[in-house]
């Protein structure tokens, strides 16, 4: 199936702005408690570098990358973890960051794995959430946008591994 781009849905600037916002509430949030920012690779790693730039505490990160079972467009629920957390995260404040929430199904998942890590504390911040697709009540304290149930591309996030450099989040249409 190929594939190409469809129309921007939050420009570059609006990006920019909203992801500032966010850095700067985290500061507030966590200022004092050091916290280890965990990036979900590899949607997530845009954001994440973003986000650490804007900030005004002192801030650890770590990866997770994760493969989640079904096809390309459905998400089983069921993870897998390809890469797992480099530290040690008892008793520490946890931030993951993820690109995009989409039935919640991982996100879900990731909780509950940290969870058994005894942190001190887990919150989560998402660029991105499909509204009305949550398949499990999630909270999610700092949030991008909102976006309808599209698939898209860009900062970060890819359709086949392509178009993750695009600066702003576009759809894509089949050709
Ligand atoms: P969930 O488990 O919430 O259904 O799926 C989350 C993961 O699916 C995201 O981390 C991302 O990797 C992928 N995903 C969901 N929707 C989209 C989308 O619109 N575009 C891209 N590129 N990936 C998506």
């Amino acid at each position: 199936m190929a594939y190409e781009i469809d129309e921007v849905l939050i420009p570059e600037e609006e990006l920019k702005k909203r992801t500032e916002e966010i850095a700067q509430e985290i500061s507030k949030d966590y200022k004092g408690k050091n916290p280890i920012l965990i990036g979900i690779l590899r949607g997530a790693f845009v954001f994440l570098s973003d986000l650490i730039r804007k900030m005004d505490i002192e801030v650890e990160i770590d990866f997770m990358a994760v493969s989640s079972y079904g096809n390309a467009t459905h998400s089983s629920g069921v993870v897998r973890i390809l890469k797992d957390l480099s530290e040690n995260v008892r008793g520490r404040h946890l931030i993951i960051v993820e690109d995009i929430v989409d039935t919640g199904l991982t996100l879900n998942y990731l909780i509950r794995n940290l969870q058994a890590r005894e942190p001190a504390s887990i919150e989560v911040a998402s660029l991105l959430l499909k509204e009305g697709c949550q398949k499990v009540p999630l909270k999610i304290k700092y949030l991008g946008f909102k976006i309808p149930d599209r698939f898209v591309v860009g900062f970060g996030l890819d359709c086949g591994q392509r178009w993750r450099y695009l600066p702003y989040i576009a759809t894509v249409k089949k050709v």
